[in-house]
């Protein structure tokens, strides 16, 4: 059977990369509700598969290619009747060259013209070939999107910042993302709304540089971050908030201090600091030293004392010395964080570090391994602290055991309890018997497990 055979088509969305993506895949699926495409688990049988895709490092795009020969046989297998699409990053960087080796790929989009794809599916149903949109469209992206059609869940994501004019020397975000542009508050909080009436109870803000927002407010004014999450937290029903990715330059004390005064804003943040080498931060154009984000640290801890980090670091960035991996392992171990993110440096097409002398993939990997058994000791330091705590968990559903019920902490652990009854979207203080290495275990008092 073909697409227009049904009424229904079936549409599957495989998502690589950052929470922004996650986030692009769910407004893609409401933009083509219309047309009859409902979402479906596998791509056998899909009438259209996306793949939204990440050029962060190079793995990330190489996976794209293998994922593609793999639904090319698929493809061929339903006549060539599935129409496959890529969006995402790697389409706005490769659109050309992914056309020429992947050329059973019949739509190539890039971030800022998804909400075109009903009418590039027109394209490619009129031309017979394959169609290409990778521009900056004049017209805002976020204008023409439909209301989120399907509830996103009891935790969500909303983006409401993208691209940047950072132009880090390492990063294809300014070239696959466009300039930083923000959404109007009044666009956001009605989004919000939304999500709160269909379940939503904690909401992340994102964006490429979500500190650096500076939307219109509804007074014809420029709104901060900080502005927009007491905005938010004014939403009855919405209990949580958080935000990423944020650059260390955009932490104002106005923001810093509304993790003191803003009771919905957990007390957790992720700071990517990328080294704790002032000459690495400069030769990657971060625009801020390792005593910035030492101070910001110092000053959020001040502000609210429970506050706990999370990190991005880069290893191997053409330039980086003995010494100066040696300054990062030092930040990391006076900051302590709750958990961190690092990567190998990798090399992309045109962002200026790619033309630089690079370091030994064997000098990469030894000092990654290095740092990487400092973060686990840290991140099970930290969960490890967390038990005998009573802490409040917000219930997102079932366990993956019967008679188990999930949640996140205020640091956005799972944690997972025996309960008779099911608290999805409620808070709960669950007094914490054992830490995992990526999890938390503990037990709900009487009352509630009696309830
Ligand atoms: N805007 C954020 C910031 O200022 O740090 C980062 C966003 S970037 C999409 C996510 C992370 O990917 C970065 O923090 C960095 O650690 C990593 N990353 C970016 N480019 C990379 C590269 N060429 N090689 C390795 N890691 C990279
Ligand atoms: Fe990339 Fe972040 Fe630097 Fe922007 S600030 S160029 S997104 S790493």
């Amino acid at each position: 059977m073909t697409a227009t055979d049904r009424n229904t088509r079936r549409l599957h969305i495989v998502t690589h990369g950052c929470q922004m993506n996650v986030y692009d895949s769910a407004r893609m699926a409401d933009v083509l509700a219309p047309l009859g495409y409902t979402a479906v688990d596998s791509p056998e049988g899909a009438d259209m598969v996306i793949m939204n895709t990440c050029h962060i490092r190079e793995r990330a795009a190489e996976k794209v290619f293998s994922a593609l020969g793999r639904l090319r046989d698929l493809k061929e297998a339903t006549g060539n009747q599935m129409m496959i699409a890529v969006t995402g990053c790697v389409a706005q960087a490769e659109g050309d060259i992914l056309l020429k080796r992947a050329p059973y790929v019949d739509m190539v989009v890039g971030p800022q013209a998804y909400h075109r794809l009903p009418e590039l599916i027109a394209q490619v149903h009129r031309s017979k070939g394959a169609v290409i949109d990778t521009d900056f469209p004049a017209e805002k992206k976020f204008d023409f999107l439909p209301d989120a059609a399907a509830p996103q869940g009891v935790i969500a994501n909303l983006t409401i910042q993208e691209g940047c004019d950072k132009f880090c020397s390492f990063c294809v975000v300014p070239y696959t993302r466009g300039a930083e542009a923000s959404r109007p508050v009044a666009s956001i909080v009605a989004e919000a709304r939304r999500m709160v009436a269909q379940g939503t109870r904690e909401i992340a803000l994102l964006g490429q540089n979500v500190n650096a927002y500076h939307g219109e407010g509804p007074d014809g004014r420029i709104w901060s971050l900080a502005r927009l999450l007491s905005a938010l937290a004014e939403i009855p029903g919405l209990s949580r908030l958080r935000y990423t990715t944020s650059h260390p330059s955009d932490m104002t004390e106005e923001l810093i201090l509304a993790h003191r005064d803003n009771p919905a804003l957990m007390p957790f943040l992720h700071l990517p600091v990328q080294s704790g080498s002032d000459k690495i931060l400069a030769a990657m154009n971060r625009k801020h030293k390792a005593d910035d984000f030492r101070r910001i640290v110092t000053r959020l801890r001040e502000a609210r004392p429970d506050m706990a980090f999370t990190s991005d670091f880069i290893i191997g960035h053409p330039g980086e010395t003995d010494a100066d991996f040696a300054a990062t392992m030092a930040l990391v171990r006076e900051t302590g964080f709750a958990l961190a993110y690092s990567f190998n440096y990798s090399a992309r097409p045109g962002t200026p570090a790619a033309g630089l002398a690079q370091i030994a993939d064997e000098v990469k990997n030894a000092r990654l391994y290095e740092l990487q058994a400092e973060l686990r000791r840290q991140q099970d330091a930290f969960n490890a602290a967390t038990v005998g705590l009573n802490t409040p968990v917000l219930f997102t559903g079932l366990g993956r055991h019967p008679g188990q019920i999930a949640g996140r902490s205020l640091y956005a652990q799972p944690v997972v309890v025996e309960s008779p009854v099911e608290l999805t979207g409620e808070i709960h203080a669950v007094k914490i018997t054992h830490a995992n290495p990526n999890s938390l275990l503990g037990s709900l008092n009487k009352e509630v497990r009696a309830a």
